[in-house]
């Protein structure tokens, strides 16, 4: 059976990079798109924020181009997803990687770019004005509110610092969380209290959100004294955490306790020889397009590197 050079999971900016740099170095990847070809981008509308598109970019564009450009170089792009993965232990050892359809891989290095998926509340209202008006990502789309009234949910300190980010463009920002109290850190917590246009609402949960096409308000409950209200605007951001697409890994890469995928240093090296992480799959902080993009780029680097160190290349 053929053994790979390089097997990359994932097709957003990360696994792509990682494609482009791999394919370059005449490591001939194959990558498998996994279950949403194009990543979180395909989710997003306009993305203003990636360096070289200075008129913005439209999401499913850029993942279309980056794909086009990974495979300029040779990468071949398998629509599909990996079921089970078993590594290598051992420098120089194969990996082994099982398809949908139950085809066995074997490769010398992987590149694990399978990314986070925001969480969302999973109310049917939400879900329908996903792209109308509710968004996962105030970075990337804050921007399209500007000077217009928002909402954004959860407690945590991405919540905190994206309602910080939101208040400075947009006229107001009513942050709903549903407890007593944040579970943020206090210094972000005391960002959050300290600015004048954030209304802070405690005990508080979305019931509906309100619109056809697009959102138009929304109808809260205070959880503690049952007052139910309704607020007029236009964006909700969800802020209440993601999952990384880690579960095929578990009990053979280190993760944190969240799932997040651990690597060496400043590399994207994991505790297996020759596997290596990029994008969101191993970064709960940073998670925009551009740094997964640089670190897709790191790991193929590290991947050519390795090969040169077990005399593969
Ligand atoms: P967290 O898991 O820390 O917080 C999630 C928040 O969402 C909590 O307040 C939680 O409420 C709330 N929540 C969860 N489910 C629901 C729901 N169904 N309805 C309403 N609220 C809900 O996720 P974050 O993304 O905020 O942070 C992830 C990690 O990344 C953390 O370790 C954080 O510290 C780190 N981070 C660090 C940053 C920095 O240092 N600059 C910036 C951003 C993130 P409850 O408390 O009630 O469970």
């Amino acid at each position: 059976m053929e053994v790979l050079k390089t097997l990359i999971i994932g097709s957003g900016p990360a696994g792509y990079t990682a494609a482009i740099y791999a394919a370059r170095a005449d490591l001939h990847p194959v990558l498998y798109t996994g279950m949403e070809p194009g990543g979180q981008l395909t989710t997003t509308t306009e993305v203003d924020n990636f360096p070289g598109y200075p008129e913005g970019v439209d999401g499913p564009t850029m993942m279309v181009q980056l794909q086009q450009q990974a495979e300029r170089f040779g990468t071949e792009v398998r629509i599909g997803f990996i079921t089970k993965v078993e590594l290598a232990t051992t420098p120089g050892g194969i990996h082994k990687a099982y398809t949908h359809e139950g085809t066995e891989l074997l490769a010398q290095t992987l590149i694990i770019s399978t990314g986070a998926t925001a969480k969302y509340l999973g109310l049917p209202s939400e879900q329908r004005l996903r792209g109308g008006g509710v968004s996962a990502c105030a970075v990337c789309d804050g921007f399209f509110y500007k000077g217009q009234d928002v909402a954004i949910v959860g407690g945590g300190d991405t919540a905190a610092e994206e309602a910080t980010y939101l208040a400075k463009i947009c006229s107001k920002v009513t942050m709903l969380v549903r407890k007593d109290q944040m579970r943020a850190s206090k210094a972000m917590q005391h960002r959050v209290t300290n600015t004048p246009n954030i209304d802070l609402r405690y005990n508080t949960e979305i019931d509906e959100v309100l619109g056809d096409q697009v959102v138009e308000g929304l109808r809260m409950r205070n959880n503690a004294t049952g007052e139910v209200e309704e607020i007029p605007i236009t964006g909700l951001f969800i802020a209440i955490g993601h999952q990384p697409n880690t579960t095929i890994f578990k009990g053979q890469l280190d993760m944190d306790s969240a799932g997040y995928l651990l690597t060496k240093g400043k590399t994207t090296q994991t505790n297996c020889p020759g596997v290596f992480a990029a994008g969101d799959v191993q970064d709960k902080d940073y998670r925009q397009a551009v740094t997964a993009a640089g670190t897709g780029c790191m790991a193929a680097l590290d991947a050519e590197r390795y090969l040169q160190e077990v005399g593969e290349v």
